[in-house]
C-alpha cells in the first residue's frame, strides 16, 4: 500500500447524504491506496473564497481530486486553467484533476450517462429521437452525449425559454428542439425511442411525483432512463414498467461518472465493478437498518 494518503472530495451545497464517499473509498481500498473522500459543503455566501481555497489545496498537492456539484458546476469554470473538450461543450465541470501543474475541469456525467445507457438500448437499432425532460445542468450533459452519438433530441422543460436556449446552444451538434413539459400531450411522440428524466421529480422525499402525466400514453417500445436514483424505483419507472417499457434508474450513471473521475485522479482503469459492488452492499445495509 502506498504510504501517501490520497485526499479526494466533493464540493457543493447542500450536500445531504452523498453516496460518493462509499464509491470512492471502495475504489481506494481496491487499489490499495490509503486515503479518504471528504464532503466539502460550501455555503453560497462563501463560494468564491471557499472554491479558491480548495483549488489552492489541489495546486499544493493536498487534495488529489475534487468533484463539483450543484450550484458550482459552472461557477468554478473561470477558476480553472483548462477544460476538457467535453466540459467545454457541456458548459459544466463535475470533476477537477491536476495535470502537469494545471487544474483541469472535466465532465464525466456525459460519458457516465451514455456508458450506462448503451447496454440497455435494443441492439442493432440506430439512434432515433430522444425526449429529454428538464433543461438544467444534468440535462446539458445528457443532451451533449445523445447528440454526439447521433440521436435527435427534443427537450421539454417547464420553462419554454430554458428549453429553447438549451436547444439553440447545442444546435451545432445535431438536430435538437425545445418545448414545454406541459404540452407533451400535443407533441407527436411516435418516433421517440428514449425518454430521459433530467428533472428532480420523483426524488426522495417527493417520491410520488413524476414528470410524465398519468393520462399520457408512452411511445411504444421506448426505453425510459431516470437520472433520479433515490428511490431505486421511481414513480416514472413504475409508470413505464406498467406500460410494458424498459425503465432504468440513474444509479449506473452515478457509478459511471464516479469511476471515470477516479480513473482521472489515480490514473487507473475505471473501477466500475468495485463501485457497483460497494453501492450494492451499502444499499443492503441501509435496507437492513430500516
Ligand atoms: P438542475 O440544474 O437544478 O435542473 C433541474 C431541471 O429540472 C431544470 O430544468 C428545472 O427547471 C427542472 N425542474 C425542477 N423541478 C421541477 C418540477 N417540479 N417540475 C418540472 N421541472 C422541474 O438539476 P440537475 O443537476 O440538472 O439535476 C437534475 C436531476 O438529475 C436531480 O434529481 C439530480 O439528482 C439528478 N442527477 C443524477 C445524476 C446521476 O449520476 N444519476 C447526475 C446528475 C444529476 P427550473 O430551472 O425551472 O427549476
Amino acid at each position: 500500500m502506498s504510504s501517501v494518503p490520497v485526499q479526494l472530495g466533493l464540493v457543493g451545497w447542500p450536500l445531504g447524504h452523498s453516496l460518493s464517499p462509499v464509491l470512492h473509498e471502495a475504489a481506494l481500498v481496491a487499489h490499495q491506496r490509503k486515503g479518504a473522500y471528504r464532503l466539502y459543503p460550501l455555503h453560497p455566501d462563501e463560494a468564491e473564497s471557499g472554491l479558491q481555497s480548495l483549488l489552492a489545496q489541489m495546486r499544493a498537492g493536498e487534495i488529489r481530486g475534487l468533484n463539483v456539484t450543484i450550484p458550482y458546476k459552472q461557477t468554478v469554470i473561470p477558476m480553472l486553467d483548462q477544460l476538457t473538450p467535453t466540459a467545454q461543450s457541456v458548459g459544466a465541470v463535475n470533476t477537477i484533476y491536476v495535470s502537469n501543474g494545471q487544474l483541469i475541469g472535466d465532465n464525466t456525467d456525459a460519458e457516465g450517462f451514455y456508458q450506462d445507457l448503451e447496454p440497455v438500448l435494443p441492439p442493432y437499432i440506430p439512434p432515433g429521437t430522444a425526449l429529454v425532460l428538464g433543461a438544467g445542468g444534468a440535462a446539458r450533459a445528457v443532451v451533449y452525449s445523445l447528440l454526439v452519438h447521433g440521436w435527435q433530441v427534443v427537450v421539454a422543460a417547464r420553462r419554454l425559454k430554458q428549453a429553447e436556449e438549451l436547444a439553440e446552444e447545442f444546435s451545432e451538434l445535431g438536430s435538437i428542439s425545445g418545448g414545454l413539459l406541459s404540452e407533451m400531450a400535443s407533441m407527436d411522440l411516435t418516433d421517440v425511442k428514449l425518454i430521459v428524466n433530467a428533472t428532480p421529480m420523483g426524488m426522495s422525499p417527493n417520491v410520488e411525483s413524476s414528470p410524465w402525466p398519468a393520462t399520457l400514453p408512452f411511445p411504444a417500445d421506448a426505453v425510459v432512463y431516470d437520472l433520479v436514483y433515490n428511490p431505486g424505483v421511481t414513480t416514472l419507472m413504475r409508470q413505464a414498467q406498467e406500460a410494458g417499457l424498459k425503465a432504468v434508474s440513474g444509479l449506473g450513471m452515478l457509478v459511471g461518472q464516479a469511476a471515470l473521475a477516479f480513473s482521472r485522479w489515480l490514473e487507473v482503469s475505471h473501477p466500475v465493478a468495485v463501485m457497483t459492488e460497494a453501492i450494492g452492499k451499502h444499499g443492503s445495509k441501509q435496507g437492513a437498518r430500516q
